[in-house]
């Protein structure tokens, strides 16, 4: 999707703050952080959201879900930490490429989930 602002983060032509990165999926901190530490990960294949994820994505959303683990090991989210996707304009997507939020770092309230 040459006009994905993600698809433009995957292939380095919009500058990152990259956390993680192999063959099937790239992790960056969010631009707009809500709360000490947000990060972004998504598959480096162009998926627009969970709404459009097909059989044959399973084996990369199942990895991405084994990085995120990873990732809040190495960031230390011992505590604990939220996973969110946002699907669809009720859910207040913004950026229609599969994203999975990682946040931590402070106690949450128990609000919405
Ligand atoms: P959504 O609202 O679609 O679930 O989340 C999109 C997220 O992408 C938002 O939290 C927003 O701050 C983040 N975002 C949008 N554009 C950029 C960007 O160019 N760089 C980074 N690092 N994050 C972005
Ligand atoms: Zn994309």
């Amino acid at each position: 999707m040459s006009d994905c602002i993600f698809c433009k983060i995957v292939k380095g032509d919009i500058p990152s703050a990259k956390v993680y990165e192999d063959d099937r999926c790239y992790a960056f901190r969010d631009i707009n952080p809500q709360a000490p530490t947000h990060i972004l990960v998504i598959p480096k294949k162009h998926i627009d959201s969970v709404a459009a994820l097909k059989p044959e994505d399973e084996a990369t959303v199942g990895h991405i879900f084994t990085v995120i683990s990873k990732i809040a090991k190495d960031e230390h989210l011992d505590a604990g930490f939220r996973v969110i996707s946002n699907s669809g304009a009720d859910a207040g997507q913004t950026v229609n490429h599969l994203h999975f939020h990682i946040l931590g770092g402070v106690k949450m309230g128990e609000g919405l989930i």
